[in-house]
């Protein structure tokens, strides 16, 4: 059984509520953080190795010591709660059910960044979400640990729910914090990065739910406690929320030590396969990152046990390896059809951009007609390099990632599954009765 840090209280009963959290130690780590210096907090979270949980894998400590520091000049937290990429589902776990344990993270972290107000960005979808979080937060605030001189420090926070309106791109830092600010979702070219110029022009530490939960198990056993669970940089623990053809869909908490083959196939985890179906690929970081085939997965580039850590998900690079990413893990029996899925994701990204960018904006619709074409047997061969070029020139050409994360699939989808287009092309008739509607996560 791997060790819980942030699932630990979850099958207490009535958890949910400030009196069962509190009597289950809740609460204990702002009091023990609120007697430290903020600096030694930024040092505590170094000493943990904590990466970014939201996807990008980005050191939170070394972010923390990039925030501003102008005199004058108002600091914020925003946790990115918009989570939205295809497949994951982890945070909305933690805050639907353990909203406390968030709460706490978000005022330990904001008392640590000098921060006095914090948002939470919630994406619109998690519509009963907010009314949970604004129960904690008056819950916390009745108890004396978030509003004015908080445990008698000086210390005063409030924090605020955001609901989005259902944009995807609202989850890229930049186009949250435009539509924090009122306006429309668009992304700001980086740098300068939020920390030193985010939220209405001032220093803002932009961090995902999971990261801030993380805080408090790192402040209760100490930064060097949670660096000794996981490999490498891999350290703590990590939520992974999986779907599609598993025994055993759901949010599951892992120390980075175990094997993918043991995520996939234990009954503690995934359980394995329905119907004793063979796997065909996984997208392991959510849809954004690259799928890769059964052998892959299973095995890295030089024939190692591939680890649920950051860096063996990616080892191989993207011809053979894939990405931590937010923890979404989409697996995929034999019985899927990758063009069919490839055409979902690329309808999902021409939906969600934004259109600022020209590779973007007419390279996703692009991709979506001639995958549509390829799977309903209308496609030529020659679509497919044309495909492969499109995917390509999009690639690092765009403001944001969102670009990124419309070609990678495709170019993942091409280099691993090539015959699987080809056998669409080469059977129109058969492609065309194969009309199973889009797949859905
Ligand atoms: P990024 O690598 O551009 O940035 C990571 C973080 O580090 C950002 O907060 C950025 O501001 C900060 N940063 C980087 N360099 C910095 C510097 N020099 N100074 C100060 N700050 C610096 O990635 P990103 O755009 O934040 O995230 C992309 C990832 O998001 C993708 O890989 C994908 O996995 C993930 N994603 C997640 C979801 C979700 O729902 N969880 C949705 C879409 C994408
Ligand atoms: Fe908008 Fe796409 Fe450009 Fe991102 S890459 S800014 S979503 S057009």
């Amino acid at each position: 059984m791997g060790r819980k840090l942030l699932l630990e209280k979850a099958g207490i009963e009535n958890i949910r509520q400030y009196d069962v959290y509190r009597q289950n130690g809740g609460y204990s780590a702002q009091e023990k953080a609120y007697k430290m210096a903020p600096a030694d907090i930024i040092e505590e979270v170094k000493k943990s190795g904590l990466r970014g949980r939201g996807g990008a894998g980005f050191p939170t400590g070394l972010k923390w010591s990039f925030l501003a520091k102008p005199e004058g000049v108002p600091r914020y937290l925003v946790c990115n709660a918009d989570e939205s990429e295809p497949g994951t589902f982890k945070d909305r776990y933690l805050m639907e059910f353990l909203p406390h344990l968030f709460i706490e993270g978000l005022a330990i972290s904001s008392y640590a960044l000098g921060a006095n107000t914090c948002y939470i960005y919630i994406r619109g979808e998690y519509a009963w979400i907010p009314d949970i979080l604004e129960q904690a937060i008056a819950e916390a605030r009745n108890a004396g640990f978030l509003g004015k001189n908080i445990l008698g420090t000086g210390f005063d926070l409030e924090i605020y729910v955001q609901r989005g309106a259902g944009a995807y791109i609202c989850g890229e830092e930049t186009a949250l914090l435009e539509s924090l600010e009122g306006k429309r979702g668009n992304p700001r070219i980086k740098p300068p990065f939020p920390a030193v110029k985010g939220l209405w022009g001032c220093p803002t530490v932009v961090n995902n739910v999971e990261t801030l939960a993380a805080v408090v198990p790192i402040i209760n056993i100490g930064g060097e406690e949670y660096a000794k669970i996981g490999i490498g940089k891999s350290t703590g623990t990590k939520l992974i929320s999986a779907c599609g053809n598993i025994n055993k869909p759901g949010v599951y908490e892992i120390d980075m030590t175990i094997s993918v083959e043991e995520f996939l196939y234990s009954d503690e985890y995934c359980g394995g396969i329905p119907n004793g179906k063979r796997l065909k690929a996984c997208i392991p970081g959510g849809s954004s990152v690259p799928i890769v085939p059964a052998n892959l997965l299973l095995k890295t580039a030089k024939g190692e046990k591939r680890m649920m850590t950051y860096e063996s998900l990616a080892d191989g690079g993207f011809q053979t390896g894939t990405m931590m990413g937010s923890g979404g893990f989409i697996v995929l029996d034999e019985d899927q059809c990758v063009v069919r899925h490839t055409l979902t994701l690329a309808r999902f990204y021409r939906h969600e951009s934004c259109g600022q960018c020209s590779p973007c904006r007419e390279g996703t619709g692009w991709m979506e007609k001639i995958l549509q074409n390829i799977e309903y047997g209308k496609g030529k061969m020659s679509d497919i390099d044309l495909l492969w070029d499109i995917q390509s020139k999009i690639e690092g050409n765009t403001i944001c990632p969102l670009g990124d994360a419309a070609a990678w699939p495709v170019a993942a989808a091409i280099r691993h599954f090539r015959d699987e287009f080809e056998w669409h092309v080469l059977n129109p008739e058969e492609s065309q009765k194969r009309n199973f509607g889009l797949a859905h996560y």
